[in-house]
């Protein structure tokens, strides 16, 4: 089952009593929370037998799924408690501070129609919200295989799950291979008999990760005497960095894919599990790490939701070897591999073309071949460029969720 959040604004301002619902809500999963860990237990069920009593007696006239659901919000907050105890990491008795409240598909009704909510807050008392739909909603809203999933309920917005079953991917017609690497997506797109080189660009993301590590740096020497400040704003810091990246990541995730789509190819990327940063290095080289990750993620992500496949492959030695005759390249190379067989590449691409072979021995392409005679050197397609991110459309998820 795939699920995918959406965020809705709301047309108004949440109403009372939906607050003082977020207010008990906060109460109740806070209540579970230490309850639980006195009794150590992290299960809803558990929970419930526990903390399910005393809350009743202080609160008779709250909905009885919500207070469930209270539950299972603090269960899950306990077992990431735990498992951080577990590595080490001593925090401090967890709490909810922020005003939230989940509440499972039983427990409100929404009109797919009309975008309003009906949300019941106690016996006899419902409220409704009502949600800002734009055209990117409405193609969830009347998407009628999508079926509707928990709601959370935030001071200022709501998120809906949408929910279906994983489509069945399509047998790939040709293949995309893509080399990740830290300003650009580069490689190869496989057709036929034919290949050509392609390249997805986003420069802007390295460049926004160092300026705001700069920045972090400074402020850190600006606050060095009032530690809670700058730690605030270097948390601030960073959600702003997130933000911007993660706006750029789903631009380019969304070209690659499309392009994937149209021409019905598999897309091969490297597997980046392995990929180990060293620790004690620069802190610049750590920092580049997460946004080709999360590129991947959201690649992956977004082609299961629309059935396109993906092939991950072992990266080990793709930088070096020759994809014609086999040698490995010991040195370290420049912007061009080249081979004693006369082979000579983008290193970028070239790392591509080896990913994409990988994916061949190991079955993982379907039927697919990749003949290297017929690679056109001069002909390059561009997936996606910085130039092509003319912000389109603002359409209230916080620039998260790009345009399709
Ligand atoms: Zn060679």
């Amino acid at each position: 089952m795939l699920v995918k959040g959406v965020v809705f604004y709301l047309e108004s301002d949440l109403p009372v009593e939906a607050r003082h619902l977020l207010e008990d809500f906060r109460l109740a999963v806070n209540n579970a929370i230490r309850a639980g860990l006195r009794a150590r237990v992290t299960s809803r069920n558990a929970l419930n037998k526990l903390a399910y009593k005393d809350f009743r007696r202080e609160h008779p006239r709250m909905y009885s799924q919500h207070l469930v659901s209270a539950f299972e919000v603090a269960g899950s907050v306990l077992k990431n408690h735990r498992k951080c105890f577990r590595k080490g990491v001593t925090g401090r008795v967890p709490f909810v501070k922020r005003l939230m409240m989940k509440a499972e598909n039983q427990a409100y009704r929404l009109n797919r129609k009309s975008g309003v909510i009906d949300l019941p807050i106690r016996a006899g008392c419902h409220v409704e919200l009502k949600l800002v739909v734009s055209q990117y909603h409405r193609k969830y809203l009347d998407d009628m295989a999508l079926s509707l999933g928990s709601l959370t309920i935030l001071p200022d917005r709501v998120v809906v799950a949408f929910r279906k079953d994983a489509p069945k991917a399509f047998v790939p017609e040709s293949a995309l291979s893509l080399d990740t690497n830290e300003r650009s997506l580069d490689g190869v797109f496989v057709e036929g008999d034919g290949a050509k080189a392609v390249k997805a660009e986003f420069p802007d993301v390295a460049l926004i990760q160092q300026r705001h590590h700069d920045r972090r740096r400074r402020l850190q020497k600006k606050k060095a005497f009032d530690r809670r400040i700058s730690r605030k704003l270097c948390r601030r810091e960073g959600a702003r960095e997130h933000r911007r990246i993660n706006y750029r990541l789903h631009q380019v995730a969304n070209s690659v894919l499309k392009f994937a789509e149209e021409r019905k190819s598999a897309i091969v990327l490297e597997d980046l599990k392995g990929f180990k940063s060293k620790r004690s290095k620069e802190l610049n080289r750590r920092l580049s790490v997460w946004p080709r990750r999360k590129l991947h993620q959201i690649i992956e992500y977004k082609a299961q939701w629309k059935g396109i496949p993906v092939v991950k492959v072992d990266p080990r030695n793709s930088s070096r070897t020759c994809p014609i005759c086999g040698r490995m390249q010991h040195s370290r190379m420049g912007a061009e591999f080249k081979c004693e067989c006369g082979w000579h590449l983008d290193r970028h691409i070239n790392a591509s073309i080896n990913l994409l072979q990988t994916a061949i021995s190991k079955g993982m392409a379907g039927g697919l071949r990749f003949n290297p005679g017929a690679f056109q050197h001069d002909v390059m397609m561009i997936l996606y460029e910085p130039a092509m991110a003319a912000r389109s459309e603002l359409n209230g998820t916080s620039g998260i969720v790009g345009v399709t």
